[in-house]
């Protein structure tokens, strides 16, 4: 059977660190993005290979529209296919409405936003001529809550969405797939900017009483992307602990 070609953007750290492991440990070959951590997603591919995977580590800024076209052509040329974009990549960064600049509101929009918008359209050409092909987006609870102090990564994330159902309705007569997962708080080097203080209130406003692990949300995108899900489209799964 011939493997599967995953691209995870951003997984050379925290919940896209667990994905590419739980796609590599798949027997998928899996393209590792970073944009600035090269040793991290070294690293990862490196586990990968250890595990009997196969995966390469690859450079480029999702929120660039050439970069994302040729980390894609690049994926293409060597393999001849993309069979799994997982859309992980993201940023944070935070502020009252009133304290948000315009330089930190596009920096926000564009990672989270325009980056999925970027990777889709470039793989989409792809998989359309595959006839077939699954896209995971990752947003969050917050794009659908909202979240007090990050209007700006909740309008992204919000926009991963509605971008996620609006697509999946073009692209089913494709064959191709697309669903998003909502993560709540989930136990990473994001969540590492959170002052203690709000991390503890978020810890009481969870009914497990914990934060999520990278790989429960790895778990959930790996489900999405295997053919138990083959009738699911347009979804976006909470993983949240039961946050509300
Ligand atoms: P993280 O540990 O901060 O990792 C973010 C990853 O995104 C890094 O690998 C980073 O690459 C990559 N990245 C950022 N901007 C990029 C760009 N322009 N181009 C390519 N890669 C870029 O964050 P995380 O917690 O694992 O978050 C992963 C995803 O889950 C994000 O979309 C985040 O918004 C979402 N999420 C997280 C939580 C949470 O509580 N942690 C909750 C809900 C949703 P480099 O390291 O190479 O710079």
């Amino acid at each position: 059977m011939t493997k599967r070609v995953v691209l995870v953007t951003g997984g050379g750290r925290g919940i896209g660190e667990a994905v590419s492991v739980a796609f590599g440990k798949n027997s998928d070959i899996v393209v590792v993005n970073y944009l600035s951590n090269e040793k991290r997603a070294r690293e990862v591919v490196a586990k990968i290979k250890e595990a009997d995977g196969e995966a390469i580590a690859l450079k480029a800024d999702v929120s660039r529209h050439d970069e994302a076209f040729r980390m894609v052509d690049e994926i293409v040329e060597k393999y001849g296919r993309l069979d799994v974009l997982v859309n992980n990549a993201g940023m944070a960064k935070g502020g009252l409405l009133m304290l948000l600049n315009e330089k930190d509101w596009d920096s926000v929009i564009n990672a989270n936003l325009k980056g999925v918008f970027n990777c889709c359209k470039a793989a989409v050409r792809q998989m359309i001529a595959q006839k077939k092909g699954i896209i995971i987006n990752v947003s969050s609870l917050s794009g659908i809550t909202g979240l007090a102090g990050q209007s700006d990564y909740s309008a992204a994330k919000g926009g991963v969405i509605a971008f996620t159902k609006a697509i999946a309705k073009e692209l089913a007569q494709f064959g191709i797939l697309v669903n998003a997962v909502a993560p709540g708080v989930i136990d990473t080097e994001m969540l590492s900017d959170v002052p203690e203080a709000i991390r503890k209130k978020f810890m009481e406003m969870i009914p497990l009483k914990r934060f999520g692990k990278p790989e429960e949300v790895a778990g959930i995108v790996k489900f999405l992307a295997s053919p138990e899900a083959s009738y699911i489209t347009g979804e976006a799964i909470v993983v949240s602990g039961g946050l509300p």
